[in-house]
């Protein structure tokens, strides 16, 4: 195990990666808040995705949310987690005689893995592939995803977090004015909680799926519209069951803030006003959770997440941490 913090939660975890489901749970529940202007769309969409939900889990009326969908999350953070792998010379790597070797000797061997890319050239054998899954590929079959997460949604009515901006887009050549366009953008500062939920990772793997959450800061349409998103981490939760859904992480937190008096039609909401609520709104979720829950927040989330910091900021034991971990994968046999 590479992080000391997680060691207290070492029975939460795989020792090596599993062939069956044991269940055991590891939930990074966090929030998602817009630090610029972006688009949620699905491919080619010009209005952004919302949905009719109700406002609160107490409070049955209906509102409109922003929803960030779950490929919209994970694709990101997949991506973030590869760039890395690359960065730090996992690939090419290949198989020999049971062991696993890189660079210029893994490029000696037949079929070595040269690169692992979303979504048709996914290798099958990296730490990406074995956490996040890879659907039917040609000779390998499909692997399940470790990691579930589902579509996440604005604590606020979507009138509320989203702006029609119009471009008058000049042509430089001509100098004239062209085309106005218009856009139906997500302000900055609008939050959707979120919980990603992994099952049956070892220690080493859920930290590298903390570090791809914490190190992926763009997301939304792709291409140059993508905006910059930061995502707070507010508890991690080990347990034996899942916890909640993102519809109903939203729906209580808009509960608890219109209980404390706030009028969201009104008043922006801070990051502080989350974390004022986040133990109870979380407390309310879990009251009648049918199975074990651990939850850690305060000093032994802080401690964690600095681990994973040091971790990432240190190239030597970064370099080390990734081959290991894929290794790990490239060796596993299903
Ligand atoms: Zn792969």
């Amino acid at each position: 195990m590479t992080l000391d913090s997680l060691k207290p939660y070492e029975r939460y975890f795989v020792p090596e990666i599993p062939r069956t489901p044991t269940g055991r749970y590891a939930s990074i529940i966090l929030l998602r808040e817009t630090k610029s202007y972006a688009i949620f769309t699905t491919e080619g969409g010009e209005q952004q995705d919302v949905e009719e939900v109700p406002a609160g889990l107490s409070r049955t009326e209906l509102v409109t949310r922003l929803v960030m969908f779950k490929r919209k999350q994970v694709a990101p953070e997949r991506r973030t987690g590869k760039a890395l792998l690359r960065q730090y010379g996992v690939f090419p790597f290949a198989l020999k005689d049971g062991r696993v070797v890189y660079g210029e000797e893994a490029l000696k061997e037949k079929n070595p893995v040269q690169d692992c890319y979303l979504t048709a050239g996914l290798c099958t054998r990296c730490p990406d592939c074995l956490i996040y899954g890879y659907a039917a590929v040609e000779g390998e079959g499909a692997r399940k995803a470790r990691l579930m997460t589902d579509s996440c949604f604005s604590v606020r009515p979507y009138e509320l977090v989203q702006r029609h901006i119009k471009f008058n887009v000049i042509d430089e050549a001509a100098y004239t004015s062209g085309t106005i366009t218009e856009y139906d953008y997500t302000i900055p500062g609008v939050f959707l909680p979120a919980v990603e939920t992994t099952v049956d990772l070892t220690a080493d793997e859920f930290a590298y799926v903390l570090g791809n959450i914490l190190h992926t800061t763009r997301y939304g349409k792709e291409g140059s519209r993508q905006g910059f998103v930061r995502n707070h981490i507010l508890a991690i939760a080990f347990s034996d069951v899942e916890l909640f859904a993102n519809l109903e992480f939203a729906q209580a937190f808009y509960d608890a803030f219109l209980d404390a008096g706030m009028d969201l039609a009104v008043q922006g909401l801070t990051l502080a006003d989350f974390r004022q609520h986040a133990d109870a709104v979380i407390g309310r979720l879990t009251d009648d959770l049918p199975g074990r829950l651990t939850l850690v927040t305060g000093e032994g989330l802080e401690k964690i997440l600095t681990d994973v910091r040091a971790l990432y900021r240190d190239e030597d034991r970064l370099s080390h941490f990734l081959r290991d971990l894929n290794t790990q994968a490239a060796t596993f046999s299903p």
